[in-house]
């Protein structure tokens, strides 16, 4: 019977690779694409796959400015990616700030929901 966990695991960690694999093929290949290929829209693409908080600048693979400025467990929301349902990517703790006096996406003012969160790679164990 312990031979059933074996693949168990083994299909966990394919997901894994899969899921890594299908973000660097979108951040390597599909945006340049799109960008191309949608010209007039360029602003629209690159704003999907940007890689910066529109919020405080800052690149999203680093915890928010908030974070780095006082790097407590009371801003560990700054050590998440909060993704909207519209495309948009920031911090966690960028887009609650700005959720307290609108409830729409700070670049394109479509109502805020979010898609997913996740954390920022590398920094997720940090104290
Ligand atoms: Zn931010
Ligand atoms: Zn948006």
């Amino acid at each position: 019977m312990q031979s059933l966990t074996v693949p168990g695991n083994i299909n966990y960690f394919n997901v894994e690779l899969f899921l890594l694999f299908l973000y660097l093929s979108i951040h390597s290949g599909t945006c340049r694409f799109e960008i191309k290929k949608w010209n007039a829209v360029t602003m629209w693409a690159w704003d999907i796959c940007a890689d910066t908080c529109a919020i405080d600048r800052n690149n999203l693979n680093e915890p928010s400015i908030e974070y780095q400025a006082n790097p407590t467990s009371n801003n560990q929301n700054g050590l998440s990616i909060a993704f909207g349902s519209c495309g948009h990517v920031y911090h966690m703790d960028c887009i609650q700030r700005w959720l307290k006096t609108r409830s729409v996406c700070p670049l394109c003012n479509k109502e805020w929901d979010y898609s997913k969160i996740e954390k920022i790679p590398g920094y997720d164990q940090q104290s």
